[in-house]
């Protein structure tokens, strides 16, 4: 059977699972060991950094040196930790955790602002990951794997922690089909308290229809004043639930941070302050309305840009340099641009079209009509204050945000070229 790597196409599904109480007891198991793991296997690498420089060949630290490199080798760590003994451990968690240090390394190298791996805090969301197997012989369908699987269309079976209710229907996606593994699966519990399985699925053939050709190309440009505006001249204005919502959110969160304090003061813990946890509760819902209201909106826009259109080009985000400015990097993260061209690409990818991104170096200050570049020769240079302008070359006018879009649409079909 084919791996996941050499399956043509994937897909993503997040599931809402109810586990009972017994059960939410082994997934906060589970997520422990996760990021417990994790942490020993960074304390251990510091450990080791620090003695490699230290400069004497003592033989302590040598005999110090090879302990710790033959810890990190799944077994002797499970060996040497009793607690990872417990037979309620899924032992697929633990090879999971190892595979994401050594992937948040491998990052790092490639990327080093990305940091060195941290350690992972204790808090109130959990997650662990596992993962479906297959043995030779077994047919590939999300019905007959080991660990995790479907039992039916309403049940998930989950390492160590069982047979699982979900919700959501997933027939379409699941019934007629032969041809679908399942890869590496996350369960989750979430900070308002719910509880999610998300599943990599792969298959050779495409989990849906490819879209008719259009012969249509966009360009967009992601600006503060609206959202965004295309290459036609469209505009699609910020969403405002985010403005509606903040005086509420902030209002609850100085009154658990008025809990928090009265807590402090009586001497008590906050895991056991019961009104705090309750107040707790209220903002962590606040806040997950406020992403299930933008992630609704992003893929609102994002499906009708990659239904009607073959090709979507947008500005790359590192290169317009916008988090240097704190204003722009705060509403970056309020509409949740990065998460949009995610989604952008996710989807192009899926129902066959394209998407690429371009540098924006000039997309702003050039003219579209006769390529002058404001600013270049002593010409003024646009500001964001200049909403409108006259082009000093040919006199055209110009939306900056429409002209901005024409440019990055150039750009992208140059890119492709
Ligand atoms: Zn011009």
């Amino acid at each position: 059977m084919k791996k996941m790597a050499e399956l043509s196409y994937h897909y993503g599904i997040k599931i809402r699972i109810y586990p009972s109480s017994q059960q939410k007891q082994l997934i906060k198991l589970n997520s422990d060991i996760a990021r417990t793991v994790y942490n020993k296997l960074i304390a251990i690498d510091q450990e080791l950094y620090q003695l490699n420089r230290v400069k004497l060949p003592l033989d302590v630290v040598t005999n110090r040196i090879d302990e710790l490199k033959k810890r990190k080798n799944y077994k002797n760590l499970i060996n040497h930790f009793q607690y990872m003994q417990n037979k309620n451990i899924d032992s697929l968690t633990i090879a999971n955790a190892k595979q994401n240090y050594q992937k948040a390394w491998n990052m790092y190298k490639k990327v080093h602002t990305a940091g060195t791996p941290k350690f992972h805090k204790k808090g109130y969301a959990e997650k662990y990951q596992t993962n479906a197997q297959y043995g030779k012989g077994s047919n590939m369908d999300v019905f007959s794997s080991t660990g995790v699987k479907f039992l039916d269309m309403k049940h998930i079976q989950l390492p160590k922690v069982g047979r699982i209710r979900i919700s959501g229907s997933y027939r379409k996606l699941l019934d007629h089909k032969q041809d679908i593994r399942i890869g590496t699966v996350t369960v989750s519990k979430s900070v308002d308290d719910k509880y999610f399985v998300s599943m990599q699925l792969g298959s050779d053939t495409p989990f849906v229809e490819k879209k008719k050709v259009t012969n249509s190309q966009i360009g967009i440009d992601l600006n503060t004043d609206n959202f965004l505006t295309d290459s036609e001249g469209n505009v699609i204005a910020n969403p405002r639930y985010y403005r509606t919502i903040k005086g509420k959110l902030a209002k609850a969160q100085r009154k658990l941070s008025r809990r928090q304090l009265r807590a402090k003061k009586e001497g008590r813990s906050l895991r056991d302050a019961k009104n705090y946890q309750k107040q707790r509760l209220v903002v962590s819902k606040i806040q997950a309305k406020v992403r299930r209201q933008r992630n609704d909106f992003l893929h609102k826009i994002s499906t009708a840009l990659i239904n009607n259109h073959d090709l979507v080009v947008a500005e790359n985000l590192l290169g317009k340099n916008m988090l240097k400015n704190h204003a722009l990097a705060m509403s970056i993260s309020d509409v949740g641009w990065r998460t949009f061209l995610q989604i952008l690409e996710y989807k192009a990818s899926l129902y066959g079209r394209t998407f690429v991104t371009v540098d924006p170096k000039n997309t702003t200050q050039m003219c579209s009509d006769c390529g002058f570049i404001m600013g270049k020769n002593s010409t003024n240079k646009l500001t964001l204050a200049d909403r409108k302008w006259t082009c000093p070359n040919c006199h055209k006018h110009h939306i900056r945000d429409w002209n901005a879009a024409k440019n990055i649409l150039v750009k992208g079909l140059a890119k492709l070229a």
